[in-house]
């Protein structure tokens, strides 16, 4: 893995898996069992620069590459998918849409409070007609002076509740189809102004908070569960025109690639689900004793261990070299769907495999494993299903044909 990675990134890696066991291990259970959002542990992360790893520092991040945020999120996942999906949500969804495609006014204005996390964002692309076939966007803006007026609803979507600044697509044109779609970024105060004033984050008064912009009651989820996940209601929402992010009829395209990227980082928290699974099954493994040794004695036990390492190898190099592509500003779409389509099926085995391995024990939440299999299944569902992400790569298979 060392032609990937640098002193700095192996630096990086440490930090993050520390803080993860330290500070993450001890409440995670804690939180998937209440859902409630971990405001404590994601102000640390904010304080150790993880809601900007990729962004300049002269935006306020930590000016690391892909592979360096790939990393957080790998590591953090071994611990808590819901930490992982919180920072990656905010990353690549909510912030990563206005480096790529803002005006300078529009980066440094928001970027700034999103790479520092002192504000949490996110994406609203779901609707409830709009699931794979992101073409359905019902959500219109029609334009009025000085800007638009957003109607609609978006639902499944991550930070809802806790973020302030989040990137919506809607129907500027309803004749032109997906060209006739096109992003907006809103803002609405977090649903607890006074938990993150008594934190000292996620909470900023001077954003162009728009009147109309509301959210549902928390989802009550099976995995991810202290991950805050809502609807996100635009109800005759003004926006001004200069929150429209690229041109009208750009969203569509913009959110395919935002998508694409995301997906690298789906691919690194089930990267890191399978991981955390496999290691504490292993632990477990040799410290558990039948027939007078420990079950790792065992050969279909240690099989079943070498399987799975085996694939998370093969994983990691998936992931590692999607992400790599992308910090060398090469084409990455096939592999980011490849990474992703492998990893969160591989998650799946991982955490099942781990399950088994450990028997009624790791049946029980007094281990991580059975929280780490229901955090597992919706990396096979978000960010574009494993059906959506086999339609990527067939059509990437099919224009490789035609052109040989
Ligand atoms: C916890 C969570 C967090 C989420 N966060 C966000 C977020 O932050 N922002 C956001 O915008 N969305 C978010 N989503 C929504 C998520 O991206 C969608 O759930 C996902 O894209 C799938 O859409 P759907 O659930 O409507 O499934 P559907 O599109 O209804 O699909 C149902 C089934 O049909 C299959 N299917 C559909 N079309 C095809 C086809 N053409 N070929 C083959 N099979 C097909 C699917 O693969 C799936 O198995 C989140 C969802 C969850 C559960």
């Amino acid at each position: 893995m060392d032609r990937y990675f640098t002193k700095e990134h192996h630096e990086l890696r440490e930090l993050v898996a520390r803080f993860a066991r330290e500070e993450i291990a001890p409440v995670a259970r804690e939180h998937d069992e209440s859902g409630d959002f971990p405001w404590r542990t994601v102000g640390q992360m904010a304080e150790l620069g993880l809601f900007g790893v990729p962004v300049p520092a002269e935006l306020g991040g930590l000016g690391r590459d892909y592979l360096s945020y790939i990393l957080v999120i790998e590591e953090l996942a071994k611990v808590d998918a819901s930490h992982a999906i919180t920072v990656s949500a905010h990353t690549t969804l909510g912030m990563s849409p206005i480096l790529s495609f803002g005006t300078g006014e529009q980066k440094s204005r928001f970027v700034p409070p999103l790479a520092r996390g002192e504000i949490l964002g996110g994406f609203g692309l779901t609707e409830a007609g709009a699931g794979s076939d992101a073409s359905g966007t019902r959500t219109r803006a029609q334009r009025v002076e000085g800007g638009y007026r957003l109607s609609g609803a978006k639902v499944f979507i991550t930070n809802a509740g806790v973020g302030e600044i989040f990137i919506v697509t809607a129907v500027t044109d309803p004749a032109s189809g997906t060209h006739g779609i096109t992003s907006f970024i809103v803002c609405k105060p977090t649903v607890d102004v006074a938990k993150a004033e008594s934190q000292g984050f996620g909470h900023r008064a001077e954003l162009p908070f728009s009147e109309g912009v509301r959210v549902g009651e928390k989802e009550d989820k099976m995995g991810w569960r202290a991950s805050d996940t809502r609807e996100l209601i635009l109800d005759d929402v003004f926006v001004p025109a200069e929150q429209r992010l690229g041109n009208e009829g750009q969203g569509f395209a913009n959110f395919m690639r935002t998508l694409d990227a995301g997906r690298i980082g789906i691919a690194a928290l089930s990267l890191g689900l399978a991981e955390g699974a496999l290691e504490a099954a292993g632990r477990h493994a040799s410290t558990r004793q039948q027939f007078g040794r420990p079950v790792w004695e065992f050969q279909p036990v240690q099989f079943r261990l070498a399987d799975l390492a085996t694939e998370v190898e093969a994983g990691r190099h998936l992931t590692y070299h999607a992400a790599w592509l992308r910090d060398q500003g090469r084409p990455f779409s096939r592999e980011a769907a490849m990474a992703k389509l492998y990893c969160s099926e591989l998650a799946m085995r991982a955490t099942l495999g781990a399950i088994q391995v450990m028997g009624a024990a790791g049946y029980t939440s007094e281990h991580p494993v059975e929280r780490m299999m229901r955090d597992a299944k919706i990396c096979e569902i978000g960010e574009g299903t494993n059906e959506i992400q086999r339609l990527v790569i067939a059509r990437h298979l099919a224009a490789q044909l035609a052109r040989s």
